[in-house]
């Protein structure tokens, strides 16, 4: 459906849980805990899916928390993928555990996976997601390469933490068919509120002229795409607080407990968990009203922090 400002809204960010087996530094608190009880089960899960799909959604990435910590996730995926309004089925992932379950979660419906690897050191690795194993991270990309799914590796650049590894990063887009995105620091922590921690994607690029810009694999995509010579893969920079693009957002948001997000930069959330499981009959207003009033724009740039963690909300 369009929004207020014409928008055309038809993506959906299905966060499946707010749990996660790792801390990303810029993620949250290390203190942080979850509470699982809150999570949609599949019935509600169905029930919104019915809801998106009437109201014109026709892509779905599925995120958290940590999507595999679900044990019902193939069946989510499977119901996910029966509907023949959805064309595009991606995750995001930290993959830790992936590369034992890719098969059953591409034979289930999935298409494509973006995997979350902020270094190639592992000790910085470990360090970077308070606890993460980077051998498992390599075997979920190598898995989902041999079943010829799309990967796309999201970086999120942390200065003087892993900006030193930019040059080997862009040699894997290089080495290998999978894209790499650079993605600017946004303010979901207390890290991510320290603005001379960001990199910004024009620094990479003034140090990396002989990347060459190419046309973006979809309409309304955040990244802009470069490659170089002989590259397999691309490079992508994902700059949205340098870069708003607020004003070509088709994103709608579903967080591990159930509310409706309409934008990932500001706080205001509707509930839905009273209409999937006493007023059924309301929930299709509820959420068509909510979609249509999107707000304009994020407000990153207004010394905004989230009230909630990235992994409350859905990255
Ligand atoms: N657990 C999964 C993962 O690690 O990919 C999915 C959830 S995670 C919240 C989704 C994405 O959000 C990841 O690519 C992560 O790097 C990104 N992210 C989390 N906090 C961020 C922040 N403060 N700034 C920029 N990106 C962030």
């Amino acid at each position: 459906m369009r929004d207020w400002m014409g928008r055309n809204l038809h993506y959906l960010r299905l966060s499946l849980t707010e749990r996660c087996n790792l801390k990303c530094i810029y993620c949250r608190e290390e203190t942080d805990f979850c509470k699982a009880k809150q999570e949609l089960n599949l019935r509600e899960l169905t029930q919104l899916m019915n809801v998106m799909v009437r109201l014109g959604v026709t892509k779905v990435r599925l995120t958290g928390g940590e999507p595999l910590v679900r044990k019902d996730l193939e069946q989510i995926i499977h119901m996910v993928s029966g509907y023949t309004q959805i064309q595009d089925l991606s995750m995001t992932t930290n993959a830790q555990g992936l590369c034992d379950r890719i098969q059953q979660l591409h034979q289930a419906g999935l298409q494509r996976v973006n995997i979350s690897m902020d270094s190639l050191d592992q000790e910085r690795y470990r360090r970077m997601t308070r606890g993460g194993d980077l051998q498992q991270v390599l075997n979920g990309i190598d898995a989902a390469l041999r079943e010829d799914m799309q990967v796309k590796i999201n970086v999120v650049l942390v200065r003087s933490e892993n900006d030193n590894e930019i040059d080997d990063f862009i040699a894997l887009a290089k080495e290998y068919p999978v894209d790499v995105r650079f993605i600017e620091l946004m303010p979901f922590s207390a890290l991510g509120t320290q603005n001379d921690q960001r990199v910004l994607g024009s620094d990479v690029l003034k140090l990396h002229p002989e990347l060459t810009a190419v046309a973006p694999r979809y309409a309304s995509q955040p990244s802009e795409d470069y490659t170089g010579t002989d590259f397999k893969g691309r490079i992508g920079f994902i700059n949205p607080v340098s870069h708003k693009f607020c004003k070509n957002c088709n994103r709608v948001r579903i967080t591990g407990d159930g509310r409706l997000r309409m934008c990932l930069g500001r706080d205001e959330e509707t509930d839905l968990r009273p209409y999937l499981r006493q007023y059924p009959e309301q929930l299709y207003d509820v959420v068509r009203s909510a979609m249509y009033h999107k707000p304009e724009k994020h407000a990153f740039e207004q010394a905004y922090r989230a009230a909630r963690a990235m992994n409350q909300i859905g990255g």
